[in-house]
């Protein structure tokens, strides 16, 4: 019997991500196979994706509201029950108290008992990528909230007041870590993970990203037993 199997039932999720598409690309086959095992899954988007285009001629305001709609249809496509957006601007974000504290509040108003959050390890290892310093603030904050910050009743007092009770998180599976722990078979549910991924118009086009993405997952796999997968490090909280 696995650690895992020792814990009672898991009856919500939540993933914590930076930008409108992080979580669709990190690990959508696994939110929609949770979803199809019934656990009721939640979105936090930490910034306004409002830097998201190359294009000169759209506004901050419009490229907010487009990628809003657009993360709220990929969401719909997976079966997430809810989006919360904290609007902190793209591109600027970093590990404030403020932060900590909006997520901390998401968790506390949705109570996961498994949460998904970005790395917060910037890799000198992979060449040909640079980890976004949103991704990176995002994590950093992301795990901060789920311990202590979610759990201590004394941490953010102004939450109490606003009717946030604690709650203690007892899984977070960490994405885009060099060290992954735990392999999850996304085979039956790659094809909402692509579908989700296109809802992204104003990011994701072409064939060559649904090609992109089916030969990750299968490098992914590799030697698992599993066609497609996406992996994380895992930890159990007490
Ligand atoms: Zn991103």
């Amino acid at each position: 019997m696995s650690q895992e199997d020792q814990q009672p039932e898991i009856k919500r999720g939540m993933v914590v991500f930076a930008h409108p598409d992080d979580a669709e690309f990190g690990c959508a086959g696994t939110v929609a196979k949770w979803v199809a095992e019934g656990i009721e899954m939640y979105y936090v988007v930490t910034t306004d994706g409002s830097k998201g285009s190359s294009d000169p001629n759209v506004s901050y305001e419009q490229l907010i509201q487009t990628r809003r709609e657009e993360q709220l249809a990929a969401a719909h496509e997976l079966g997430v029950k809810e989006v919360e957006f904290l609007n902190h601007p793209d591109g600027y974000l970093q590990h404030t108290l403020e932060l900590r504290r909006d997520i901390a509040r998401a968790i506390r108003k949705y109570k996961p008992d498994r949460l998904i959050s970005m790395t917060s390890e910037r890799s000198f290892t992979i060449s040909g990528y640079i980890n976004h310093p949103d991704h990176l603030a995002t994590g950093d904050a992301t795990l901060a909230a789920v311990y202590p910050t979610a759990r201590d009743r004394m941490t953010f007092p102004e939450l109490i007041t606003e009717g946030y009770e604690p709650h203690k998180v007892r899984e977070v599976y960490v994405t885009g870590t060099e060290t992954p722990d735990c392999w999850i078979d996304i085979t039956d549910s790659i094809e909402k993970k692509i579908a989700a991924l296109y809802k992204h118009a104003s990011q994701v086009t072409g064939p060559d990203v649904q090609k992109w993405v089916r030969e990750r997952a299968a490098q992914t796999a590799e030697g698992k037993e599993m066609q497609y997968a996406e992996c994380f490090k895992v930890f159990y909280l007490r």
